[in-house]
């Protein structure tokens, strides 16, 4: 592999991972579909073992296109190595599992993605590891405070993907460090580009490659990103559970990454636009966007990061129920109603919080998260105004 680590990161999405020598000229490495792997003879199978993980030995590992895509994602990340996993739910659980055993204990932030939660409070449960939540804004003096003799993982997300709080990534991967703690963030929402976890600190990094990775909503994928010191243990977690990434979606992947810093800087763009927008309306009371300069997560947010994403939220006065909230999400057209974000489409989602906190109360009015697209933001805009004027409608 030429060296490339000179490279911007919008270089390097265009470079990285692609081979055309190998593949008969063609721009895109291809889609490779397979299981068994051929050995020449039984010592070329022997000595094939040894890298299982790294060169083609079994499909459920990967091939050179699945190797490829990993690599990609490591080296924007200033990792080691990646491991591709079939969603980002199992990259989380896979990462998680790697590194507790029954009578551990994990620390949490209370505004983690909603099944990462499920996942500590019944699966990790049953298998007799603790889960405590803490407040995302923890200042990281007070986590030692939390930190116990059987406390192995330290899991941050940074913004929460709902409410949109800031970590101080930094401290709190270093007091993780102190006290032997493994430290992970789910970085889905900054993506490889806009914050680098593992040069703050963290040890294992974890991304829904479903949003703007694959940027297009037609893949699920996840990716985790370790250090070395970390790497064959997850990897090892990834392959006894059977975790697989199928290729044809490691293919839109590594197609999403050619395009993926000219969408973010559309997408952000246009979400700064909005937010400044929303910030004028009389209905909205607060919109949570760390890239705001009166957001509480401001200073982090320019401290640690180099962008910010197109997914933020707003939160409606304290007037406005949960029915006048639904005539705005059911008001607009262009927004689809749906999950999942960081495709080229703008989506609206009327957001509950009632079941995804336990360390924190949620105060405020109710909260209407925006992934916005690629769209022509004005138009954006104008389709707001129209939910907007459906809010008010019959109150
Ligand atoms: C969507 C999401 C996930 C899960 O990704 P899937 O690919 O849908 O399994 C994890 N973390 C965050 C922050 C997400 O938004």
């Amino acid at each position: 592999m030429t060296d490339n680590s000179d490279l911007r990161a919008a270089t390097k999405l265009v470079h990285l991972g692609r081979k055309p020598e190998k593949y008969g000229g063609l721009v895109n490495p291809p889609v490779m579909r397979g299981s068994t792997i051929l050995f020449s003879s039984c010592a070329a199978m022997q000595a094939a073992e040894s890298h299982w993980h790294d060169q083609p030995y079994y499909g459920r590992h990967g091939n050179d296109a699945t190797f490829a895509f990993e690599q990609a994602i490591a080296d924007l990340e200033g990792g080691y190595r990646a491991v591709a996993v079939e969603s980002g739910l199992a990259a989380i659980t896979a990462a998680i599992s790697a590194f507790v055993k029954a009578g551990d204990h994990l620390l949490m932030t209370d505004a983690v993605y909603g099944p990462t939660r499920k996942f500590c409070d019944s699966f990790l449960r049953r298998f007799d590891v603790e889960t405590t939540y803490y407040d995302p804004r923890i200042n990281p003096d007070k986590l030692a405070a939390l930190i116990r003799p059987n406390t192995r993982v330290l899991f941050m997300e940074s913004p929460g993907s709902l409410t949109f709080e800031m970590e101080d990534i930094r401290g709190l991967a270093d007091a993780a460090r102190q006290a032997g703690v493994v430290s992970m963030m789910d970085n889905t929402w900054a993506t490889p580009l806009y914050c680098k976890p593992l040069s703050l600190g963290v040890d294992v990094v974890v991304h829904a490659a479903t949003k703007y990775i694959v940027g297009h909503s037609d893949a699920m994928l996840g990716v985790i990103v370790s250090n070395e010191r970390h790497y064959m243990t997850l990897r090892q977690s990834v392959a006894v559970f059977g975790h697989h990434a199928a290729p044809d979606d490691i293919y839109l992947a590594q197609r999403g990454l050619r395009s993926m810093a000219a969408r973010l800087q559309q997408q952000s763009a246009s979400a700064m636009q909005i937010a400044r927008w929303l910030q004028q309306q009389s209905a909205v009371q607060r919109v949570l966007y760390p890239a705001l300069p009166d957001d509480p997560g401001h200073a982090l947010w320019n401290r640690d990061y180099t962008g910010a994403s197109g997914l933020f939220a707003f939160v409606l006065q304290p007037a406005y129920d949960r029915a006048a909230m639904q005539r705005l999400v059911d008001g607009v057209r262009l927004f689809g109603i749906g999950f999942s974000w960081g495709g080229y489409e703008s989506l609206i989602l009327p957001v509950s919080l009632g079941a995804v906190r336990s360390a924190t109360q949620w105060q405020g009015g109710e909260v209407v998260r925006l992934s916005v697209g690629l769209e022509d933001p004005l138009d954006l805009i104008d389709d707001l105004a129209i939910g907007f004027a459906a809010l008010e409608a019959s109150t």
